[in-house]
């Protein structure tokens, strides 16, 4: 893509303040998805960001936005999707029958943290970007994926960031830190 990106940022519920501001800080601009009516400009990426995904995906029904979402996502948009975002690209979601959009080939763990350890910060390898801060709140993880998905980042063991196609499912929350590296990533995709 030539010329600047434009984002549409899902702005229904959760952390979707923070991915505007850093994609300002980026010079992208970004618009909120709310309603039907948000999808009739064009724009090159999507962020599904973190927050409660029961929520989320009922939302998305009520407000008529899952299947045009879904319609773009399966059609190559590129997707960001954190946490609460990853959950509703699943597959499939580890002892729960529920799925969402269900455009990514992978087994999702819901809250795999327990309460004990709900939130916490680490830094880990991410790709090839060396290492990258990350924020994890009540965080999922990635159980399986599919041999075609690229995995990214792995934390104690569990996949917490990985590619499939056009989509880039994390656990963390990339916003919540100084950092621009990740979304710099999601941006290259397009
Ligand atoms: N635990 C939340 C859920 O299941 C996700 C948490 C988050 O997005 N930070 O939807």
């Amino acid at each position: 893509m030539s010329s600047t990106p434009r984002i549409g940022i899902l702005a229904l519920q959760g952390a979707f303040i923070e991915h505007q501001q850093i994609l300002k800080r980026l010079n992208v601009s970004s618009f909120e998805i709310r309603q039907l009516s948000d999808l009739d400009q064009p724009f090159d990426g999507l962020i599904l960001p973190g927050g409660e995904s029961t929520t989320q995906g009922k939302l998305l029904k009520d407000l008529g936005l899952f299947y045009p979402l879904q319609q773009k996502i399966r059609a190559g948009l590129p997707t960001l999707a954190t946490c609460a975002g990853l959950i509703l690209l699943a597959e499939h979601l580890v002892d729960d029958p529920t799925v969402h959009l269900g455009t990514m080939p992978v087994s999702v763990k819901r809250n795999a943290y327990g309460r004990q350890l709900g939130s916490f910060f680490t830094e880990e390898t991410f790709g090839t970007l060396g290492k990258i801060p990350m924020t994890f709140i009540r965080a999922p993880y990635i159980e399986e994926a599919d041999a075609n998905v690229e995995i990214l980042s792995k934390v104690n063991n569990h996949i917490v960031a990985a590619r499939y196609q056009n989509q880039l499912g994390l656990s963390f929350h990339p916003e919540l830190n100084e950092s621009t590296q990740i979304h710099e990533y999601f941006l290259n995709m397009i």
